[in-house]
């Protein structure tokens, strides 16, 4: 095996999707599988999820939710405010919409109405975040939009979400005050709201107290933990990043993976995991680093830059963590110069 190689573990992601289960239990995992499931593939994971009885899915935007809808029966969620034209494949297709303003709610009733159809909606309350969402001055004036959609048949409310904070635990639990009144109002106005999602990832995982009756949980059902955050119980990285030594060059060893391979060249001080234990980055060029040595280095040899290997487990969000970014930017940056294999 030559060059640069990305690693991904179906056995890991499944077992991560298990111990995320059981830790949100009883309220239900919604996967959310925004930029390729974080670079990682959408295609493999949809089905991998599925056959682990995932029965929600998340895509951020409707193309990403139409892809993952040609590969799942179960519900596919999608609350990027989106034009028209989106909002009609999105009907036709079963796709659950969040809306989170008037103007987006006119947009998918009047889509829904043209088709002849019945939408299923997750109305947002903004509880604090002000960044999307109706605000609670404007909740009552929404759900009286939707319930009488709903009473036409176009609409059916099928959920109220919101997106926390997570500045402050004061602010979250204030937050959900905020929804909880939202959801009561829903209710009074005839709503029968199926699920209600006020928690995302670290919120989800950390404060059950807050959940509602679906999470939204990506990243850290890839392995990929917060950056500065605490390990997660029972989750790893679902992928590994190699590239071989090619070369040992005076005091550094030359290894075949650089900037345009993706890695930012900032890296350069980070640890990676050599045969030898972990070692320095010296320096990033365009497709080799160079990295300090180690005894009984040879050409052929792999280091890993993050995931499971011999010299343990180092993990994307702690090279991340050395460039002031997220696990997350790390991994999607790689660009198709690497090669990617899905192996069991
Ligand atoms: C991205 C996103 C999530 C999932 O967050 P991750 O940190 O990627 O797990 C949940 N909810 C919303 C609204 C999001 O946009």
């Amino acid at each position: 095996m030559s060059g640069p190689l990305l690693e991904i573990s179906r056995g890991a992601f499944r077992r991560n999707i298990a111990a995320v289960q059981r830790r949100l239990s009883p309220s239900e995992l919604l996967l959310v599988m925004k930029d390729d499931a974080y670079g990682l593939g959408v295609d493999w994971s949809v089905a991998e999820a599925t056959a682990a009885g995932v029965t929600w899915f998340g895509g951020y935007d409707i193309p990403t939710a139409l892809r993952i809808r040609a590969l799942t029966d179960q519900r596919v969620y999608a609350w990027a405010t989106s034009a028209r034209s989106e909002v009609a494949t999105a009907i036709t297709a079963d796709i659950d919409l969040g809306v989170g303003s008037a103007a987006y709610l006119d947009a998918v009733i009047g889509e829904a109405e043209a088709a002849g159809a019945r939408v299923r909606v997750h109305l947002k309350i903004d509880t604090g975040l002000h960044r999307n969402g109706f605000r609670p001055e404007e909740w009552q004036d929404a759900v009286a939009t939707a319930m009488a959609a709903q009473r036409r048949g176009s609409v059916v409310v099928s959920g109220v979400w919101s997106h926390l904070a997570e500045a402050s635990d004061a602010d979250d639990d204030t937050a959900q005050r905020v929804f909880l009144d939202a959801v009561a109002h829903l209710v009074e106005a005839g709503g029968e709201p199926e699920v209600l999602h006020l928690t995302a990832s670290a919120a989800a995982w950390w404060r059950p107290e807050l959940r509602g009756s679906l999470s939204r949980v990506g990243a850290f059902c890839y392995g990929i933990r917060s950056a500065d955050g605490p390990p997660l119980e029972g989750l790893r990285l679902v992928a590994r990043l190699s590239a071989p030594v090619e070369q040992i060059d005076g005091g550094v060893v030359r290894v075949g993976i650089g900037a345009f391979h993706g890695l930012p060249s900032i890296l350069r001080g980070a640890q990676i995991a050599t045969p030898g234990g972990l070692r320095r980055i010296v320096d990033i060029g365009g497709t080799t680093m160079t990295v300090e040595p180690w005894g009984g280095v040879a050409s052929g040899q792999r280091v890993v830059l993050f995931g499971p290997g011999e010299a343990g487990e180092h993990d994307a969000t702690a090279l991340a963590e050395h460039v002031g970014t997220v696990g997350e930017e790390i991994i999607t940056r790689l660009t198709p110069a690497v090669r990617r294999l899905v192996v069991d």
